[in-house]
């Protein structure tokens, strides 16, 4: 027996099952107990392969039919956390619809099917149109999502400008207070402040019936480290898609992996 072998047979005597989880990396965690688990779930580059544009992503429907398992086995306690608007992420999901916090918790819908929007400064949407409005005069082949409370701008198209586009959305912060930058993949955003990903954990995990229940949470970019954040105070499960820095435990190599991880998920909770 190798000594990295021998020490993880200690580590295993020493642990029980559920509490190996916080000494384990670079792998995907073996959950049980589905009335004990709350999920929390990113969208884009999670659940759906991130595309050229934010509407071409598909959402495979074993993915869908899983996600469906799945808020039955938890008994609902399941929710989409996301930068995308919850409108949008409904559109994907059809027929299914979950709980969800949208545009990084600016907006949240629980399982009761209650709509919280936080409020923001009126004049937000103009005076991002202003700042973004020469750049994208110059650069059409920049892509613009408008949120509510947000406007994001993608230059996937065009990774040359990214320090552009940083400075566009900078300027549009300089305006107006009560606003900030969200960094993503390809991606740039200014939103009103009001909310996080971690936030939007923490106010599902308030009600029913995420109460009381061990949070997990699977994101793959930035703006999941809040939640991650969140998830990891409460001695949950979080978990990193993909490479990159961060403070998750656990980590999938791609959204394939993490995929085909969450499809097995509902059998395994059921069992
Ligand atoms: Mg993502």
């Amino acid at each position: 027996m190798t000594s990295r072998q021998l020490a993880l047979n200690v580590l295993q005597r020493r642990c029980p099952l559920e509490e190996r989880f916080h000494t384990v990396a670079m792998t995907l965690p073996d959950l049980r107990n589905p009335d004990h688990l709350a999920l929390f779930l990113d969208f884009d580059g999670t659940l759906v392969a991130i595309a050229s544009h934010p509407d071409e992503v598909r959402l495979d429907p074993k993915t869908r039919d899983a996600l469906a398992q799945l808020n039955e086995v938890l008994t609902g306690a399941l929710a989409i956390i996301t930068g995308r608007e919850i409108a949008a992420v409904d559109r994907f999901l059809e027929p299914l619809r979950l709980s969800i916090a949208g545009v990084h918790g600016l907006m949240r819908r629980n399982a009761q099917g209650k709509t919280y929007e936080s409020a923001f400064d009126s004049r937000l949407p103009a005076a991002i149109e202003r700042a973004v409005f020469p750049l994208l005069a110059k650069h059409p082949g920049l892509l613009v999502e408008r949120k509510y409370g947000a406007l994001a701008l993608h230059y996937r198209a065009h990774p040359e400008l990214e320090q552009a586009s940083i400075e566009a959305m900078e300027s549009a912060v300089g305006e107006l207070a009560a606003t900030e930058i969200k960094r993503g993949k390809m991606v740039v955003e200014v939103k009103a402040i009001g909310g996080n990903k971690g936030a939007a954990v923490a106010d599902f995990l308030k009600e029913e019936p995420f109460v009381g229940r061990r949070p997990v949470f699977a994101g793959d970019d930035a703006t999941d480290e809040d939640a991650f954040a969140v998830v990891n105070a409460r001695g949950g499960v979080s978990i990193k898609v993909g490479p990159g820095a961060t403070t998750a435990r656990f980590r999938a190599a791609g959204t394939e992996e993490f995929l085909e991880w969450l499809r097995r998920l509902p059998a395994q909770l059921a069992g």
